[in-house]
């Protein structure tokens, strides 16, 4: 058996947040993200239904043999305060805040490779392990709260009781057995707050602790592919990667200190909230160049600027409509159409005869459909 305090001293020397070691047994909650999933409201993530990913949630042994023991890390990502002008500038598109900076998972894995190595070096047993970074097929934040590392907030993040809930979790499985493990704490410290749910723009949270993810911004402007639905692109404000509102109306954020990792500390203004225009213009090199490293390089160019164009429609203001207007001619069947809904909610019934031009060459049909119901729909 190997000494947790001396992995816990370890972690921390590596610069983790937080750690805590559970035994390797499946999550408790598991039969409700069953549920979840069958209700469909995971959306286009597909790999969560997968019946192979869903056996390694029941047993844990699919993914490590013999496993015994789960080691959670967190590491602080919130970086700095933005500026209120910045903050209420619809001129600018926003950016969720563990995006920044560096792409965590570059920051994250390897570290936890270091502890899991160190571990087998400071066990003197062969050990096997398996290490992941939000990748990977384990319930984290289930996993997490039987750490002891929070508990679960009705906005359904891990939410640490002294530092909110602005933290990466990543985990190392184990066949290492530990002298003692932790307990969770509290199931719920909300009590009868309700301001995450109340404060969801997109009305994501049909009921306490579930989130449908198919109407969550930070789904749309991430992981959802194609067209975003014309119903939730007007509540979907200026964000144009993620969303913080149901971690930033939390009251236990007030708890959260800023992070003394610098990779996570925005390089500037442009990972924090960029302007609109700019990034309406984006080439793909200047997408390269500005956002390779950062966790939004995985969305590529093309999903930014769709997610820019329902910012910009969002803001309404004519500065706009000129980049608008020249991504109508992108080879993005995605970007044209998202651009001419965000002209239409610009310019109103004045984008009628530019739009009834363009579906004179508009050769791609879903363009063509979406374009021909804003005309239909009026302003
Ligand atoms: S991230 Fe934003 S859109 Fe998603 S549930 Fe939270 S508040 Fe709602
Ligand atoms: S905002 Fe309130 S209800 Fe929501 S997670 Fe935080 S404490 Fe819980």
């Amino acid at each position: 058996m190997f000494s947790s305090a001396d992995l816990k001293t370890r972690a921390l020397e590596l610069g983790f947040n937080l750690v805590g070691i559970t035994p390797a047994q499946p999550s408790p909650y598991l039969d409700s993200y069953f549920r979840w999933v069958e209700a469909g409201m995971q959306g286009t993530m597909g790999y969560m239904a997968r019946p192979d990913r869903q056996d390694r949630r029941r047993d844990l042994n699919v993914i490590l043999p013999g496993v015994q023991s789960l080691v959670v890390v967190g590491l602080d990502y919130a970086s700095a305060a933005i500026p209120d002008d910045v903050l209420h500038d619809p001129s600018r598109g926003r950016i969720a805040a563990y995006a920044w900076g560096l792409d965590y998972h570059d920051i994250l894995t390897p570290r936890l490779e270091a502890l899991a190595n160190w571990l087998q070096t400071a066990s003197g047993q062969q050990t096997n392990h398996r290490v992941y970074v939000d990748t990977g097929p384990l319930l984290e934040r289930s996993h997490a709260y039987q750490a002891g590392l929070g508990f679960t907030g009705k906005n359904t993040m891990l939410i640490h009781p002294r530092r909110g809930s602005t933290f990466f979790l990543g985990e190392i499985l184990t066949d290492l057995e530990f002298d003692t493990y932790d307990s969770p704490g509290k199931a719920t410290l909300c009590g009868t707050c309700t301001r995450c749910l109340n404060a969801c723009p997109t009305n994501a949270f049909p009921r306490p602790n579930v989130l449908d993810a198919r109407r969550c911004i930070s789904y749309l402007t991430i992981e959802h592919k194609s067209s975003i639905d014309t119903a939730l692109r007007p509540l979907m404000g200026n964000w144009v990667y993620g969303c913080d509102v149901c971690q930033d109306v939390c009251p236990f954020q007030r708890f959260a200190s800023p992070t003394h990792e610098v990779a996570f500390y925005p390089p500037n203004l442009d990972h924090i909230a960029p302007k609109l225009v700019d990034l309406l213009a984006l080439d793909d090199a200047t997408f390269h160049q500005r956002y390779y490293g950062s966790p939004i390089y995985r969305i590529k160019r093309e999903r930014l600027v769709r997610n820019a164009c329902v910012a910009a429609g969002n803001w309404g203001h004519t500065d706009a409509v000129l980049p608008l207007k020249h991504l109508l001619s992108d080879p993005s069947p995605l970007i044209r159409t998202h651009a001419a809904w965000s002209l239409r909610q610009i310019m109103g019934d004045d984008s009628r005869d530019f739009l009834q031009a363009h579906l004179l060459h508009e050769t791609d049909s879903p363009v063509r459909e979406e374009i021909q119901s804003l005309l239909e729909s009026g302003s």
